[in-house]
Order: C-alpha cells, then structure tokens, then sequence
C-alpha cells in the first residue's frame, strides 16, 4: 500500500514537472544583461539561456554550433538592437530555421524599441569598420533605459504566454521598484563626482555618463570598431594631460597594455569595468554589475 501511494505521488511529481517544463517559454538572450532582466521577468515560467557569457565583446559574440538548436527551439530571442549583434546573431538566426524568432515576428525582441540612440552616423556603411552604425547601442549601461528593455521584455513574455501575463506584470513592477532602488542609491554614490571626465577603449559609456553626470571625454579606439593608431593615443595623452582626465576605463574584453600605458603616462587610475553581468567576478545579475561599476568608479575618483 504504503509502496503503490510512493510510486502515485512520484507518477504525479513526474507529470507535474513535465508539464511545468512544457509550458515554460523558451528564451534566448544575445547578452546576459537581458538575460537576466528576462530571468527576473519570467520568473517560474521561462527558461532562459544566453549567448554570450559575459566576457565577450558585445559586437562579436563568438558562434558555437551548439547555438543554432537552441535558437531553433526558441519562443524568443531578445536582443540589444541598434545593429549591436550584426556580426553574429543575423547569420544565426537563418542557420536556426526558425521562423518564430526572425526579424519582425513576435518572437523577435528587440529592446532598442522606444530608445533614442545618440552618437548617429551620418553613413550607416560597416566598410569603414564602425560597428554603431545606427547610434550608439549601449544603452543597458544606464539602468534608466535598462526599465525600457525590462517593460519591452515583459510585453513580448506576455504576447506568447498571455495565461501567465499576471505574473509577468507582477514581476516586472517587483523588478523596476528594486531597480528604481538602486539608481537612486547610485546616483547619490557618484553624485559627488560631477563633471569628472573619463576615457575608456571601446564607446560603451555615453548613457551611463550622461545619466549620473559624468563626462565621456573620448575613447582609446579612434572609432567604434576600429583600433587605435599611434597618432591619436598620442593626441588623446595630451589633451588628457592638458585637461587633467582623472580615469581610464578599460573594458575586459580589451587588452590592458595601450589603457595601462595611457593611464601611467597621464597619472589617471587605471579600472577595469565589466560592460556585461559576468564580465568580472562576482557580477552575475544586472544589479551586482551596476553597483560594481559604480563602486568602482567611486572607490577610484575618491582616493
Ligand atoms: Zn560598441
């Protein structure tokens, strides 16, 4: 008796599980900013894989065989937008044969949606290696239009799993209250660091300068994309020198050597940011990313 209730309850935990599995919407996220807003969106209900894992230039995500089945299963793919994954995620999307998630249908997230880009080009042409050839796509590095990709991921979530929309709307106000939290907690950590201006490698930072009042006074690169030649470290080392640039961001998937030669030669601190969760230890989520980077900055401009 005892032995045929055990093998019941074990049938339906089975059953329960199976059919929890089958409802669970399948995500792919390119980067794992997003993937962890739609984690935290999606909650019980999504499973959601990334494909980047957080050290990796955000523009060249490198591809791995094992990405097309998953793109194939997929309920949705969310994305940066602005021509952010141009080099990666086109080509994987037709490889997927999956006609739920390609540009234009429900399935294709695109978080850019209801952003301004700033920095347009006048051309938007690749062959001269710019790789922001609609405006900057960075803007998940100001939690302020981090909400914009949260309200962005929750319709899509809703659009393909409208029984579980209570949930999903649940979660995202839980999610953006926590956020609101924390800009202001960051605001108020760098609010004494006004006006200070900063150089970094790649243009990741122009939201993140102008949402806590920083100021992005270049970058190492001589474009987005494109490498730096001797002349303009040169130029960039002088007109730092001559306007006292106290900080060089140098992003993790860069080498430090040019970063670190400029900061010694300019006496600016030298801090390596991740631009991604996991780009460094112990930034799994969007938030620890955040409060890293801003701890960071703070710790360094304090000394
Ligand atoms: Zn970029």
């Amino acid at each position: 008796m005892k032995l045929k209730l055990f093998l019941v309850t074990l049938l339906a935990a089975w059953l329960g599980t199976t059919q929890v599995n089958a409802a669970k919407v399948r995500v792919v996220a390119t980067l794992t900013d997003l993937a962890d807003l739609t984690r935290n969106v999606g909650g019980d209900f999504v499973e959601v894989r990334s494909l980047a894992t957080g050290i990796e230039d955000t523009h060249g995500v490198p591809m791995k065989p094992s990405f097309v089945p998953l793109l194939n299963r997929a309920d949705l793919v969310v994305l940066v937008g602005f021509d952010c994954e141009h080099a990666f995620l086109p080509a994987l999307l037709e490889a997927s044969k999956n006609p739920r998630i390609l540009v234009g249908k429900p399935g294709y997230v695109d978080c850019s949606k209801g952003i301004s880009p700033v920095d347009v080009p006048k051309s938007t042409d690749h062959s001269e290696g710019d790789v922001h050839p609609y405006g900057n796509p960075h803007y998940m590095l100001d939690p302020v239009l981090a909400e914009s990709a949260v309200k962005t991921i929750c319709a899509a979530l809703i659009n393909v799993a409208p029984e579980h929309a209570a949930d999903f709307e649940k979660n995202r106000d839980a999610y953006l209250a926590k956020l609101d939290a924390k800009i202001a907690e960051w605001r108020a950590e760098l609010a004494p660091f006004k006006g200070t201006k900063f150089v970094s490698y790649h243009e990741h930072w122009p939201y993140f300068a102008e949402r806590f009042g920083l100021v992005y006074y270049g970058t190492i690169e001589l474009k987005p994309g494109v490498d730096p030649t001797p002349r303009h470290i040169e130029n960039l080392i002088t007109s730092m020198k001559a306007d006292h640039v106290p900080l060089v961001v140098r992003e993790p998937q860069f080498p430090e050597k040019v970063p670190a030669l400029i900061a010694k030669d300019t006496g600016a601190k030298l801090v390596k940011l991740p631009i991604m969760p996991g780009g460094v230890a112990n930034t799994d989520t969007y938030i620890a990313e955040l409060d890293y980077i801003v701890h960071t900055v703070a710790d360094a401009l304090k000394k």
